[in-house]
């Protein structure tokens, strides 16, 4: 069985913002973890091809070429700046998830508070030209298990409509914001039109792996080399990974409780798009 590994990253910078600040990496930390994939021998390919074309995550691929998928969510400035001159470099593929209420440039689309300076849309659309998959991840990054269907089905149709207009191609895949899903958010994400999606579960991807959960492995500030290597290698899921996943699943739980507590009290009411909980 291969596991494809599939790496989060967020901010790629020194100077990060508050908000962003453990999730992101600094841009020699970044370009140090690249070069090793490449040193390495590492495949990395689009998150959509992890399930296309025969590739499932069990064993479609040779475990030799040993591929490895890079992610960013978001979409910040830092991505144009530091993250794509490491990647083009290496020529690696990557698939980055734009939340398109926060882009610089939304302007009447503007929704939600985005955390650090993001990417304009021409920025977008040269990481496209340069062979970066673009995904979803939401229109203004609410926590989507906790809108109504209505504020959710506009949250991922505005989301998929915007970047499939504004880039001229067809986008089949997205992360969740925050990595937080349900039955029902992903019931509705097929719905809207994709075929696969990010969660955030810090494991590695395996067989058995529903393609619209799909999990990831956290890369964050301070995820140091050994790490990274081991975490790419898959050997050995370091000891932050497994409490991370312990503290993902039991708050899933408690959300699920929350969202259901909250559809009881209110059942008619429909959360407006962009309402955080
Ligand atoms: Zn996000």
């Amino acid at each position: 069985m291969t596991a494809v590994p599939i790496l989060m990253y967020h901010s790629v910078t020194d100077r990060p913002a508050p908000g962003t600040r453990a999730l992101s990496v600094p841009t020699a930390a970044f370009a140090d973890q690249m070069a090793h994939l490449a040193a390495h021998g590492y495949n990395p390919i689009p998150f959509s091809s992890c399930l296309e074309d025969g590739m499932s995550l069990r064993s479609g691929r040779d475990a030799h070429e040993r591929p490895v998928v890079i992610t960013f969510d978001d979409g910040y400035a830092d991505f144009h700046e530091n993250a794509l001159p490491v990647l083009e470099r290496h020529g690696f593929a990557a698939t980055l998830f734009v939340t398109t209420g926060w882009l610089a440039d939304a302007g009447g689309d503007a929704a939600g508070r985005p955390l650090d300076r993001m990417l304009s849309w021409a920025q977008v659309a040269e990481a496209a030209a340069h062979g970066i998959e673009i995904g979803g991840h939401s229109h203004s990054h609410p926590q989507l298990d906790q809108l109504g269907d209505r504020a959710l089905r506009e949250e991922l149709v505005r989301n998929r409509g915007l970047l499939e207009e504004r880039l001229g191609r067809a986008v089949r895949t997205m992360a969740y914001p925050f990595g937080y899903s349900s039955a029902r958010v992903r019931r509705m994400a097929r719905e809207a039109g994709y075929d696969t999606a990010c969660a955030v579960a810090n494991r590695m991807a395996a067989g058995a792996a529903d393609p619209l959960a799909v999990p990831r492995l956290t890369i964050r500030a301070t995820t140091g080399p050994g790490t990274f290597a081991r975490v790419v290698e898959g050997r050995d899921i370091p000891l932050i990974f497994l409490k991370d996943r312990a503290l993902t699943r039991g708050y899933a739980v408690v959300r699920r409780t929350r969202y259901a507590l909250r559809r009881t009290l209110v059942p008619q009411r429909d959360a407006p798009a962009g309402e955080r909980s």
